[in-house]
């Protein structure tokens, strides 16, 4: 199995060196991640300008390449350049942080797992909880590893894309692991004005903003009980439900003139 290993923090994440560890028994790792950390950068590619790209070695002596760019130009590099015919699976992570609900609309880590699929490559981004899980990160790839063996023997059809979170584990134990829907009521993202050095007022962002309770069966609600959380993906985001309204209310298309 050919697999191209990713991120969006960049290549002094510990999240990497665990995931490629732990994707090693699964087959060839290829590992192409950021030269920096580019977290909420969404589906951001880099346009109008070069991208640079160096063959470097990971501070565990393995080769990788370095892209000056986003987590969706290291995708789009890797399929163009890097392998014979397509590889089998793009992993990303392991993220620091948790990426759940409308995270995945600013995630670095789950677009890249998301660009594999919109080329035909299934992808699976994994995310966890760094302050739960400091220091544990080895025990969490093993939870990832666990996750993947599984949704391989599911035998879907590629593309595919699951976006997994894996919560604050408690010691040995494996938790329970659920399919699950985004959460999708209310946002998250914050606006908090501070002021900086010189006094002058700015805005801090961020996406950890109040929500409403979560149902049982979305990602944030399956985290909240201690699960770990695993939700299938796709790029389609047509609202089914308007299409059909709007379409039954003005069936012959709408008399724009
Ligand atoms: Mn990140």
């Amino acid at each position: 199995m050919k697999i191209l290993l990713t991120n969006d923090d960049g290549l002094f994440s510990d999240g990497l060196y665990a995931l490629k560890d732990a994707l090693a028994p699964f087959g060839d790792v290829t590992v192409v991640c950021p030269a920096a950390e580019r977290s909420g950068v969404a589906h951001a590619i880099t346009w109008g300008v070069p991208v640079q790209v160096s063959r470097a070695y990971l501070q565990d002596g393995s080769p990788a390449h370095i892209v000056h760019g986003t987590p969706v130009d290291c995708v789009l590099f890797a399929l163009a350049e890097l392998f014979d015919g397509p590889p089998d699976l793009v992993a990303s992570g392991i993220n620091t942080g948790m990426n759940a609900g409308a995270d995945v609309f600013y995630s670095g880590t789950v677009s890249a797992a998301l660009e594999g699929a919109f080329h035909g490559v299934s992808g699976v981004a994994f995310s966890t909880d760094e302050r739960g899980n400091a220091g544990r990160m080895d025990a969490v790839a093993a939870q990832a590893a666990r996750v993947l063996r599984g949704l391989l023997e599911l035998g879907e059809r590629a593309p595919w894309a699951f976006n997994v979170n894996i919560p604050a584990l408690d010691g040995d134990a494996e938790p329970p692991v659920r399919f699950t829907r985004l959460y999708s009521g209310g946002t998250r993202v914050s606006c908090i004005p501070i002021e900086d050095p010189y006094g002058r007022l700015r805005y801090w962002l961020d996406t950890n903003g109040e929500r409403g309770p979560a149902p049982p069966d979305s990602d944030i609600g399956t985290l909240a009980a201690g699960h770990i959380s695993v939700t299938p993906l796709r790029g389609d985001l047509t609202d089914g439900d308007l299409l059909r309204r709007v379409g039954q209310s003005a069936s012959e298309g709408l008399d724009i003139t």
